[in-house]
């Protein structure tokens, strides 16, 4: 079975961490950060050590790596059942983050719509992710080079992604609105249809 999904995609600081946590709090609606799972990983382990080096040097860390540890994790939570696949929809962000991420991921996930979160105010983006740096204590939103370096390889390893899944699934979305707007509008365009049935599973199943 493939899971339904739902994925949250732009620029560092664009919001998907927001937005994500926003989702993620409706009834059938499961949200994942990939970027958290690294950051709630044991540092001392090879893979944490990995996300280290990588992440602070504004990197995307290997796919082999990054999709291993995703899977692990979407399997505890399955077991957990903090994801209920026959109910929820899936909420991800911050993965795929390129085009063979995505092929990777093709045997696992069902996506229904990517929402594309555009900035097109670079001075925003940094700005937010240094209020993030101080207030989450965020390695790599510290420096202005790696915050350069990020938002580099977003454009040319994580916006290919787009392509990837071509117009019918990306849907744009204004992000330089307020949070509670961006919400509003990324919930619009989900399919009412398929909401209306994950509500009626949910209501059935008592949750
Ligand atoms: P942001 O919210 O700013 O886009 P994340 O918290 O998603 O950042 O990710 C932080 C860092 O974790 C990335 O810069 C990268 O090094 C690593 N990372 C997160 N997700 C992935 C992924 N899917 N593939 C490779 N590296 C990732």
């Amino acid at each position: 079975m493939r899971w339904r999904t739902i994925l949250l995609f732009g620029a560092p600081g664009s919001g998907k961490g927001t937005q994500g946590k926003i989702l993620g709090s409706i009834p059938g609606f499961c949200h994942l950060s990939c970027g958290d799972v690294f950051r709630g990983m044991d540092l001392r382990t090879q893979v944490g050590q990995a996300f280290l080096k990588y992440s602070s040097a504004g990197k995307l860390v290997p796919d082999d790596v990054t999709v291993d540890l995703w899977r692990q994790h979407m399997a505890n939570m399955v077991t957990l059942g903090k994801f209920k696949p026959e109910i929820d929809h899936l909420v991800l962000d911050g993965i795929p983050r390129n085009a063979a991420q995505a092929k990777l991921l093709e045997s696992d996930l069902q996506v229904e719509a990517l929402f594309h979160l555009v900035c097109h105010d670079r001075a925003k983006l940094e700005e937010r992710l240094k209020r993030r740096a101080l207030r989450d204590n965020r390695l790599d939103d510290a420096s202005d080079t790696v915050i350069h370096d990020r938002l580099q390889t977003y454009e040319r390893e994580t916006k290919p992604v787009l392509e990837y899944y071509g117009d019918k699934k990306v849907k744009e979305i204004d992000a330089e609105q307020f949070p509670f707007e961006v919400t509003r509008d990324i919930l619009t365009q989900v399919k009412p249809s398929k909401i209306e049935k994950t509500q009626r599973k949910l209501a059935e199943a008592g949750v």
